[in-house]
């Protein structure tokens, strides 16, 4: 048998087992008038397999495989069995972190049932690194409804490589003109071989886009290619012109700061790039907005090499992620402990609903002129079994990142209609619904069950969304908001003004009520305080688009009066109400008991920390240790010492290279108050730190190996400071101290 006609008989046998090439390609029905027929085209269609450089695959309306040529299986290395019927998803690797490809558009291509081409994904194999270029386009019957796809694949891994060497060998990013990943870690260890022998420090600074990923999934690749080099020029604008900007790769930045080690000149930067990052951006027509995550390290204090810079600022980076987004934050040696709390914070939320650990609490919405209460809010609570009740500011961020947002979200939303369902009268009961729930088109489904397992009437379930809903806007968000209103249920826009710096989209949203955020409410009676303004105008707002409006976080009678005389229609906050179990409140429900009365006496503040914790202060020869509270920037309250006179000057010691020179301004029995010499500073979070460290160049000249400051504080910087000489005291100590179990009784 000729090659030909192997490769015909070939053709007939592959096309039998999958169902005919006329499957593929869909029937003939009439005769072509080209000189090309099926038969032809087949054959073609089987060259071009058997070149190994292209392949054909086919769905169903499920999008699970129903065809792939030979080659697809070989490359996988899976029998033509094991792949037929899975997911065609299932023939691509998972995403890779440092990689903008085109794999994030894939999912949301086929969500959408969308035509897409040139898609370069990477091979689901176990070994060898193999590219595929994907091409496909969905077909429909009349009603509309998805038939499958059809479509094909052509290997691009060698162009792929070569480029990704070229591109990994060059001295600039080809799509932001920023240096490139390679430029940037070379200078980085250049720099830091050179300034460890001349003293020098250089602060490293790794950003990280905030939501870039929504871009790219809802607005395409290429929108998202233009955001990055948006967003490069404008890193360019803001840093001084002897820093050097880098594309690490994907959405990551970085920036090498030589000798820098003030961290108040980096708060102050990483402030500027943050809010400059975070202007919106406008791409095809179509406005949208990310943020930024800083995350800052510097030599010698936090690493000496590059490869321990950067695994600190990377740390501090994680750490500023999941603080909230949007924020800076410097290394400390605790974010390791840190890291690794919320690591086994998540492995416990996986299981926490089954566990039982999981429940809702709700709080009273009240109308501010006649103090009924209108509805309640229902809030989730975990109390987990070690750590006790943990704050869902903690663990809903920890959900939506760990995929796991859904099922609690889910669960809530059940559990609150069933609990509504039950209470008598017509309160209203308003569920918090996260971005990522609101991404997925099943939500109106969710809610349509909800309430007709639970028989709560739509009117009486309101669903609480936050801003960010609407970064990166689609006709998505628009039919999510439409099929939600066509079921009945009230929407309300939640924490209002805290994260998205465009109105337009109240014009065309549907909701019944702003929800004012709690920043905007504190303060507010303060005179010079331009809250009252700006909540003023929110109102006026929300009276103009026909919306309710609420006040949140309403604690103090004064406050109360305020938001009356500004006329916001309802309240939520302590000063009506904390949050209630549902027996609670079902009982008061039951009583027809609807009114509650304003009370401004107990604040509770259930968020505040209390601070103490062990630092040294250090006067002459003398290293005491002490308990501290209140902490400020200007000053800090400490305990511990007896007898210490007003004026008295002492070295604060914080650890971790923290010194800070205080004088005594206040002093009663054990307790001092301090005011520093230089004020602290934010370190992005919610705590404070000194601009200056003790330099470990300082520590290596006084015998310490050279170093990145350890945690704690060390026993040279008492020498130094104490003055200890041949390991004896030159003075005895001047200050009485306070048995410490004593003290921390006192301050507990
Ligand atoms: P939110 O939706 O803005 O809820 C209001 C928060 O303010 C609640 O905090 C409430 O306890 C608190 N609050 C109310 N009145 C006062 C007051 O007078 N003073 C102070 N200081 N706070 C007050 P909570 O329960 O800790 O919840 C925090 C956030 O966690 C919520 O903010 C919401 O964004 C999220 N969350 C809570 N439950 C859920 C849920 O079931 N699903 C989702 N996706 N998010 C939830
Ligand atoms: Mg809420
Ligand atoms: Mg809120």
């Amino acid at each position: 048998m000729s090659n030909k006609t192997d490769l015909l008989h070939k053709d007939r046998d592959a096309a039998k087992k999958s169902g005919g090439w006329s499957r593929f390609f869909g029937p003939v029905e009439k005769p072509s008038t080209t000189p090309i027929d099926n038969s032809h085209l087949a054959q073609m269609a089987r060259a071009f397999e058997d070149s190994g450089r292209g392949w054909f695959w086919s769905t169903d309306g499920n999008l699970s495989l129903t065809y792939v040529s030979d080659s697809v299986c070989g490359t996988l290395g899976r029998e033509r069995h094991e792949v037929i019927g899975q997911p065609f998803e299932s023939l691509f690797r998972a995403e890779r972190r440092a990689d903008t490809s085109s794999k994030r558009t894939l999912p949301f291509q086929l969500r959408t049932k969308s035509k897409f081409s040139n898609l370069e994904l990477l091979a689901a194999t176990d070994d060898v690194e193999c590219w595929w270029s994907i091409s496909g386009r969905p077909e429909f019957d009349k009603a509309g409804n998805l038939l499958g796809y059809k479509g094909s694949g052509l290997d691009v891994t060698y162009n792929r490589q070569s480029h990704d060497e070229a591109s990994r060998l060059s001295e600039s990013d080809t799509l932001t003109g920023l240096a490139s990943r390679y430029r940037i870690t070379r200078r980085l260890e250049a720099a830091l071989t050179a300034y460890k022998v001349a003293k020098r420090s250089c602060a490293l600074m790794i950003i990280d886009l905030d939501r870039f990923k929504q871009i790219n999934d809802t607005l395409g690749h290429q929108a998202g290619d233009e955001v990055l080099k948006q967003a490069s020029q404008r890193l360019m604008r803001v840093v001084s012109k002897d820093w050097e900007v880098g594309r690490l790769g994907g959405d990551e930045f970085q920036v090498i700061m030589p000798d820098i080690d003030d961290r108040g000149e980096l708060g102050d930067a990483a402030r500027k790039i943050i809010s400059m990052i975070s202007q919106p951006y406008t791409v095809d027509g179509v406005r949208c907005v990310i943020g930024a995550s800083i995350g800052m390290a510097v030599a010698p204090f936090d690493g000496i090499t590059s490869e321990e810079l950067t695994r600190s600022a990377d740390l501090a980076l994680y750490a500023a992620k999941n603080d909230g987004r949007g924020r800076y934050r410097f290394y400390s040696s605790d974010l390791h402990d840190k890291a690794e709390d919320r690591r086994q914070l998540e492995d416990d939320l996986r299981d926490a609903l089954d566990r039982g650990e999981i429940s809702l609490v709700y709080q009273p919405v009240v109308k501010a002129g006649t103090n009924m209460i209108s509805g309640f809010e229902a809030l989730m609570r975990w109390d987990h079994p070690e750590k006790g009740p943990i704050s869902p500011n903690v663990f809903i961020p920890i959900a939506e990142d760990a995929n796991i947002i859904a099922g609690l979200g889910e669960w809530a939303l059940r559990q609150a209609c069933e609990d509504a369902s039950k209470w008598k009268g017509n309160a209203r009961v308003a569920v918090n619904v996260s971005p990522i729930q609101f991404a997925n088109t099943e939500l109106s489904t969710l809610v349509a069950s909800a309430l007709s397992n639970s028989g709560l009437t739509p009117d009486r379930l309101e669903l609480e969304i936050t801003e960010s809903v609407f970064l990166g806007e689609n006709a998505d968000t628009d039919n999510v908001f439409a099929t939600l209103k066509k079921l009945g249920v009230r929407l309300a826009l939640d924490d209002f003004g805290t994260g998205y710096s465009s109105l337009g989209y109240l014009k065309t949203a549907p909701f019944d009520k702003i929800k004012i955020d709690q920043s905007f409410v504190r303060g507010a009676t303060e005179s010079g305080n331009r809250n009252a303004a700006i909540i003023t105008a929110i109102v006026s707002l929300a009276k103009a688009l026909d919306m309710e409006t609420t006040a949140e976080g309403i604690e103090t009678l004064d406050t109360l009066d305020l938001i009356r005389k500004l006329e916001v229609s309802h309240v939520q906050g302590y000063v009506y109400s904390r949050p209630l179990f549902n027996a609670e409140i079902a009982e008061r429900l039951e009583r027809g008991d609807l009114e509650i009365m304003p009370t401004g006496h107990e604040v509770h503040r259930n968020d505040r920390k209390t601070l103490f914790r062990k630092i040294g202060v250090i006067h002459e020869d003398h290293r005491y240790d002490v308990m501290m509270r209140n902490l400020s920037k200007s000053g800090v309250r400490i305990e511990g010492l007896i007898d210490v006179p007003i004026g008295t000057e002492f070295v604060v010691d914080f650890g971790e290279g923290q010194l800070a020179v205080a004088t005594v301004r206040r002093s009663n029995d054990t307790s001092q108050g301090l005011q520093f010499e230089i004020p602290l500073i934010s370190d992005g979070s919610d705590g404070l730190c000194t601009r200056h460290r003790v330099s470990p160049y300082v520590l290596a000249a006084a015998g310490m190996p050279l170093a990145a400051l350890p945690s704690g504080h060390y026993p040279l910087v008492g020498n130094e400071f104490a003055g200890k000489h041949d390991g004896k005291p030159k003075s005895m100590p001047r200050f009485g101290q306070v048995d410490k179990g004593d003290a921390l009784l006192r301050v507990a």
